[in-house]
């Protein structure tokens, strides 16, 4: 149906007409005009240009599976025969939101064995908060309120998330409700300066010690973290920083959230980022690659410690939505997960992603513009940097990564740029020859990106 509207449409028009978009400025996307994509198999997007565009960010960190996959499709149109909707509000349930808690708590670290479902992310995020501050309420602790973030942590975009994120235009925007602070990141890279990586890392976990002290613990009610900072710059702590916050948490009595958003359900070449770091976390939050974005879903899990006061001394939990254990949704996890399972995505990931870092270093890691090349499993980043000995950052910092970015797209590869750092987060289902063209592709996009710095310098 809408192949036959396709024609005679202008797109760019109608859309800044009436459409009004997350995260833009609008005034420069209708200057610049939108790009419509049509379609999308596998790794590659299609817009209505007719340009083919292999997607290094996977949407948006969520399309673990690829696009066009018919089994996610059956799924959906199977369950939605069935039954399409019906709450889980009052004493009622359904088959695929049942099997789907079960799935989630048999791949979920040990302890975890209650979920709640939720829409999106930062849904998910702002179910967490309100209960780490409902368990201490019950606890007879209602004064624990306060939670502890980081500098570029990103936990959706609710006032809540926004106020625990560390983005700092976004609290200017509305998103800095009172109880929450913000630590140093573990981000080695920018602020690491001359200590080795082993030595900030602790030296960032003590800044979260130093902070509980300053407020006093028995005003903080959790820390929240995401494993890996993605929307932040794919911030990957060295590997002594989240042993010291299990530390921290337990010693001084603060529940453990990780927001999985974007490693839950293998990015990392683990089935979460808390495996992969051995964190010890009383919540996760998950969502992004639980339906590979397929249909929105998220999943905050509880470990037992948790679940108990929630589930025996609190009473009604006056928490919830009208589509939490969406049937369809859900139906579509359950399959994504087994594909995930069955092609061995997850497990994949490690050597994918040494192959793309590999491949990607040859490509552009001797450029003057590149300072480091980092991920894991397969999520990474990219630094560009205006001296590759002193990891310094540009002048006005973001432009020259938006130069890469665009760069990138014009050679037919999807990335993201924050600050000026290139973020890449493909499909887990991309394969060796697509990972080869990936590297091939940021090659040219680097190459151009340099000549372009150089040209300015020359001037
Ligand atoms: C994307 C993201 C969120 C928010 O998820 P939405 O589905 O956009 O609400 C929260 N936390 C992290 C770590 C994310 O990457």
């Amino acid at each position: 149906m809408l192949d036959d509207l396709n024609h005679g449409i202008d797109w760019q028009a109608l859309d800044a007409a009436h459409h009004f978009h997350p995260f833009t400025d609008h005034k420069e996307l209708h200057e610049q005009g939108v790009r419509l994509i049509t379609s999308a198999e596998g790794v590659y997007l299609h817009d209505s240009n007719g340009n083919k565009i292999m997607d290094g960010m996977a949407g948006l960190w969520c399309v673990a599976a690829g696009y066009g996959r018919q089994d996610l499709v059956e799924a959906a149109t199977k369950q939605m025969s069935k039954l399409a909707y019906y709450n889980t509000f009052f004493k009622t349930t359904n088959e695929p939101a049942v099997l789907l808690a079960q799935k989630i708590s048999q791949i979920a670290p040990e302890g975890f064995e209650h979920v709640f479902f939720a829409c999106s992310g930062s849904e998910a995020v702002d179910s967490a908060l309100r209960t780490a501050r409902v368990y201490w309420q019950t606890l007879g602790k209602p004064e624990k309120k306060i939670i502890i973030g980081r500098e570029y942590g990103y936990h959706g975009s609710t006032t809540l998330g926004a106020s625990a994120g560390g983005m700092k235009d976004m609290h200017r925007q509305g998103g800095d409700m009172p109880n929450f602070v913000q630590v140093l990141p573990p981000y080695w890279y920018g602020k690491g300066g001359q200590m080795s990586p082993e030595e900030f890392g602790l030296y960032a976990a003590k800044e979260v010690e130093k902070k509980i002290l300053e407020l006093g613990a028995e005003n903080v009610a959790a820390f929240i973290g995401e494993p890996i900072q993605g929307a932040g710059g794919v911030l990957i702590p060295p590997e002594t920083y989240w042993p010291e916050i299990n530390r921290i948490c337990k010693q001084y009595d603060i529940l453990l959230i990780a927001d999985e958003v974007i490693c839950g359900y293998g990015r990392t070449g683990k089935w979460f980022g808390t495996d992969y770091f051995g964190i010890k976390p009383d919540m996760m939050t998950t969502a992004k690659g639980l339906t590979s974005g397929y249909l929105p879903l998220s999943a905050m899990l509880m470990n037992n410690r948790v679940a108990d006061v929630l589930i025996n001394e609190t009473g009604e939990y006056y928490h919830g939505f009208t589509y939490s254990g969406h049937p369809v949704s859900c139906a579509v996890a359950l399959k994504n997960l087994e594909i995930l399972e069955n092609e061995k995505l997850v497990e994949g990931a490690t050597a994918k992603g040494a192959l793309l870092r590999e491949k990607l270093n040859e490509a552009v890691g001797d450029l003057p513009i590149v300072g480091e090349v980092r991920g894991v499993g397969l999520i990474g980043a990219i630094e560009l940097t205006a001296d590759k000995r002193t990891r310094k950052f540009f002048e006005k910092n973001g432009r020259v990564g938006a130069i890469c970015r665009d760069h990138c797209i014009r050679n037919g590869l999807m990335m993201r740029a924050t600050r000026d750092t290139m973020l890449f987060s493909p499909p887990l289902t991309i394969t060796e020859a697509e990972i080869e063209l990936f590297a091939a592709m940021a090659k040219k996009a680097f190459e151009a990106t340099y000549a372009d710095v150089r040209a300015e310098v020359a001037q």
